[in-house]
């Protein structure tokens, strides 16, 4: 247990690690701190912490763990101010979704005996701010740990334990390695999103009302991705560039040669590849990454009833509201409409 977190920077994130904080006590005090009055108003509404001020300094003193959940670009300005008024002994963590960039944007603001721990859970959806969190989002998902050579492995321990008590499987990762795997696992496929999404933006206005009405869960799916937070996701690809372009160029060659093979008719060749990606889906499913329920993008079972004239499906609507379920029972994942992750 901690005797004091500081969360510098309340959204999805921040306000889902301070729920199953609380959830499951694993610190006496939560300070919070954003940069605007209405998050921090919003946060205090919610009831998401003790303490709460729009000076990160204030937040840090005394608190023996800090974790910053805001967008990676942020960070230096951030850690310019708190890093002279970090406690020693405390160990400095962050939720960030590229590693190589921000320990090089904390590193030198990290006064000796502070240890610095970047972590980045695998684990999110597209909504953003204080209201967005829940305290299962970590529950059965990968929490990453990149700390220093030099970091003691107590300290490294003190954090894993941390993150399994919020419900994730931790594991440890050079930076680089987390940034090429996470550019091929969850960079690329939002830049695929966005792209498809931009590129039926741009068609004429008539098509584009026929996309949308007839949007099937294949481009509907898309849309969900591209509507992820436009600020996090900006910084993302500008602090990841190397391994995204990396991965983008094996990515382009695989699409040209499927495009061959629709161009020269190679059924036999399309039938391997999407056995092949079909296989990939189970063994995710299989991991326990995902249900193997249908998605329809909307809820299933009694939710769904039929009425109206000649038997049109009529949902009951709203999506369903979120359960105060307890921390230790691994919950399925997408029970809340995102699952999605950065
Ligand atoms: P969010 O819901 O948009 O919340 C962002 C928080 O950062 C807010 O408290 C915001 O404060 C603060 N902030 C924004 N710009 C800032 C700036 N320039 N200086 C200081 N504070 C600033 O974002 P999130 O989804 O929680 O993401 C936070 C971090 O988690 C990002 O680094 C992201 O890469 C990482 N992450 C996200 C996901 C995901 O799926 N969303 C998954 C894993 C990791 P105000 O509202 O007061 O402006």
């Amino acid at each position: 247990m901690f005797d004091k977190l500081a969360l510098i920077g309340i959204g999805l994130i921040g306000s889902s690690i301070a729920r199953a904080v609380r959830l499951k006590g694993l610190a006496r005090t939560i300070a919070i701190s954003t940069r605007r009055r209405e998050t921090l108003d919003e946060a205090r509404t919610l009831g998401l912490g003790d303490t709460y001020t729009m000076d990160p300094v204030e937040a840090v003193r005394n608190a023996d763990l800090v974790i910053l959940c805001i967008p990676v670009q942020s960070y230096g300005a951030v850690m310019k101010s708190i890093g002279p008024h970090l406690m020693e002994g405390a160990i400095l963590s962050d939720v960030g979704s590229v590693k190589q960039h921000v320990a090089k944007a904390m590193a030198p603001y990290v006064p000796k005996g502070v240890y610095l721990i970047p972590g980045h859970p695998i684990a999110g959806t597209e909504h953003s701010g204080p209201a967005a969190g829940f305290p299962e989002l970590f529950i059965n998902r990968w929490c990453i740990l990149t700390p220093g050579r030099d970091v003691p492995a107590e300290a490294v321990a003190r954090l894993t334990a941390f993150w399994s008590d919020l419900g994730s499987n931790v594991e440890i990762m050079e930076p680089a390695h987390h940034d090429m795997v996470l550019a091929i696992t969850s960079h690329i496929p939002h830049l695929v999103a966005y792209n498809i999404v931009g590129t039926v933006a741009d068609l004429e206005q008539a098509t584009q009302s026929e996309v949308i009405k007839f949007s099937a869960s294949g481009f509907r799916d898309f849309t969900r991705i591209a509507a992820s937070d436009p600020v996090m996701w900006r910084d993302v690809f500008l602090t990841n560039r190397d391994a995204v372009l990396e991965m983008l160029g094996r990515f382009l060659e695989d699409l040209s040669q499927l495009q061959r093979m629709v161009r020269v008719g190679d059924g036999e060749g399309l039938e391997e590849l999407f056995t092949r990606t079909r296989a990939i889906r189970r063994s995710i499913i299989t991991a326990g990454q995902e249900t193997a329920a249908a998605d329809f993008g909307r809820p299933h079972g009694e939710a769904a009833t039929l009425s109206g004239p000649s038997g049109t499906a009529v949902l009951n609507g709203a999506p369903a509201p979120l359960v105060d379920v307890n921390v230790d029972v691994p919950q399925p994942v997408r029970e809340h409409g995102g699952g999605d992750d950065a």
